[in-house]
């Protein structure tokens, strides 16, 4: 491998610039160029791209977002924009691709790969921690270190004003950002897909939790089948009027900031892994931290959002537990 393309793709989590800085000093050390792609897959269709060297990626360790931009690309998911894509990496002789990602991205990179036969690695960039083949994905432990935060905060005046506080945080299709941060800041109850709980489980368990409490707070991943917090708010304003009940949504913030030293550092190891992995023959793989120990897993298996793996019925009994 002479010259390796990397990019960032769909939406963005702290600790992407790390990954970055990773893959082009692992590549330098190695003595494999790098080319950076701009917006993710639409830098491939439109041949926008930067040679990278050590001094591009200088002091973006600690920096939120990313340098090469991120996009989620339409024209990726056809034949053609796929085929310009491959056109434009052969005409600059690039023979392999690192992309840094979540599901969609391992998506069209699978398809990719697999239609042109070509050598990609990816790295885990998500706040969601919703993919299989690694402990942790490069942005979670940022974003649930901004939810608890966040939250802290939220108890002081809800602690003030005896109030109840519905918080929603992100996750689509994951409760993971809820499940720890729910656990993390001491949350009466969690809302999350997985966990098969509805708005009518919460209103009793609110009923019987400690009545000498003042605040309560509960955690409701954007993803719930309950809708969302507004209308858990209204549920249960409804039905408690008791209550003095107000609903946050913290949003786009849990994808900016710092990343976490867990972040960097894990980005760092998956960065050189992921080199490594090219170098030695891995492909259509992403590259993970399982127990530490660093291991590719195949796209398609990384992607199927194996959560049962990470939420447990146990960590529900925690939070069970804890707030009981
Ligand atoms: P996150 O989960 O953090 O939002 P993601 O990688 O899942 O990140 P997506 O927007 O779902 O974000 O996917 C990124 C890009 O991957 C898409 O914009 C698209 O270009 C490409 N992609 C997704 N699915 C496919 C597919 N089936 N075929 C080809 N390309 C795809």
């Amino acid at each position: 491998i002479k010259n390796i393309g990397v990019l960032t793709s769909g939406g963005d989590s702290p600790g992407m610039n790390a990954a970055i800085r990773a893959v082009v000093r692992a590549s330098i050390y190695y003595d494999i160029e790098v080319t950076g792609f701009i917006r993710g897959y639409e830098g491939l269709i439109n041949d926008d791209c930067m040679p990278m060297d050590r001094k591009s990626v200088a002091n973006i360790i600690q920096r939120g977002g990313t340098i090469l931009k991120t996009a989620r690309s339409e024209a990726f998911k056809t034949v053609e924009g796929r085929k310009t894509a491959y056109d434009n990496l052969k005409g600059r002789n690039i023979d392999a691709l690192i992309v840094i990602g979540g599901d969609g991205t391992f998506t069209g990179a699978n398809v990719f790969a697999t239609e042109h036969d070509f050598p990609i690695v990816g790295m885990p960039g998500t706040i969601d921690n919703d993919l299989a083949g690694t402990d942790f994905t490069i942005g979670y432990d940022s974003a649930i270190n901004t939810v608890i935060d966040a939250v802290d905060k939220i108890r002081d005046t809800a602690e003030s004003h005896d109030r109840l506080f519905i918080v929603e945080v992100m996750g689509r299709d994951s409760g993971l950002i809820a499940l720890r941060s729910g656990i993390g800041v001491g949350a009466e109850a969690i809302l999350i897909p997985e966990a098969n709980m509805g708005v009518e489980d919460v209103l009793h368990k609110l009923e019987h939790s400690r009545k000498d409490k003042a605040s309560k707070i509960i955690i409701v991943a954007e993803g719930d089948d309950a809708g969302g917090a507004f209308k858990v708010g209204e549920i249960l304003q409804s039905k408690y009027p008791h209550y003095d009940t107000k609903v946050s949504v913290l949003g786009h913030i849990q994808r900016g900031g710092k990343p976490t030293c867990m972040d960097r550092v894990l980005a760092s190891r998956l960065g050189v892994s992921a080199v490594e992995g090219l170098i030695k023959g891995e492909r259509n793989a992403m590259a993970g931290q399982v127990n530490k120990e660093m291991i590719f897993t195949p796209f398609d298996h990384a992607i199927k959002h194996i959560n049962a793996e990470k939420v447990s019925s146990t960590w529900i009994k925690l939070i069970d537990i804890l707030s009981f």
